[in-house]
């Protein structure tokens, strides 16, 4: 089980034990590290990337409890420095940080948020359940957005019963293992690029500048 730092800090550099360092069939090789500060892809976010000493780390991924770190070179065992591409984190914390507001926002015209993909230049989040059926109005959801950007809303972490819970100022927390901007005014101009209807879903697409 790996310990995830990247619940409870921000901090893109530290120290780590690798504990394990495995040989791929393919050629690359992934490490155990007893802590990381690395988010894995998943939860509709990409992976960070970044250093474990000097080696660069392509992937990040879940396996279980295990977090994974795959690199084209073996790393040793025991002590080391690991480092998370900062600039890469700040990205994929905007782009995902905007979609927890467009979830809330959707949730305001009665929307439930099911599905999520925070890829940079992909951004999409696909709501179900709302009686009336018609997609709302995009410029009203941009305005709601650019109220609680505008609002500087600070980010609040808490573990209840074990599990992650994520809000921003009085906003509505979300279950997330994810990585989130400290106010929702670090995150940007939200603009929704399409909002429609899709085999009953409203699918939301959006883009950060
Ligand atoms: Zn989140």
């Amino acid at each position: 089980m790996t310990k995830r730092d990247y619940y409870t800090r921000d901090d893109t550099y530290g120290e780590a034990h690798i504990l394990r360092c495995i040989a791929t069939h393919d050629g690359y090789f992934d490490s155990e590290l007893d802590a990381t500060l690395f988010h894995p892809q998943g939860g509709g976010q990409p992976a960070d990337k970044g250093w474990i000493g000097n080696v660069p780390v392509l992937s990040v991924f879940n396996d279980g409890e295990t977090v994974w770190h795959r690199t084209s070179e073996p790393v040793a065992t025991g002590p080391v420095a690991i480092r998370v591409d900062s600039e890469l984190r700040a990205l994929h914390a905007r782009w995902h940080s905007a979609g927890h507001l467009i979830g809330y926002a959707g949730e305001l015209h009665g929307w439930q948020p099911v599905k999520a993909h925070h890829w940079p230049g992909e951004g999409r989040i696909t709501f179900t359940g709302n009686s009336v059926g018609a997609a709302p109005d995009a410029s009203l959801i941009e305005a709601q957005i650019s109220a609680w950007i505008e609002g500087s809303l600070p980010r609040k972490i808490e573990f209840i019963d074990g599990k992650r819970e994520v809000r921003f100022g009085e906003l509505p927390a979300y279950g997330c293992g994810g990585t989130h901007s400290q106010t929702t005014g670090e995150i940007g101009h939200v603009t929704l690029t399409s909002v429609k209807m899709k085999k009953g879903q409203l699918v939301v697409s959006y883009t950060l500048s």
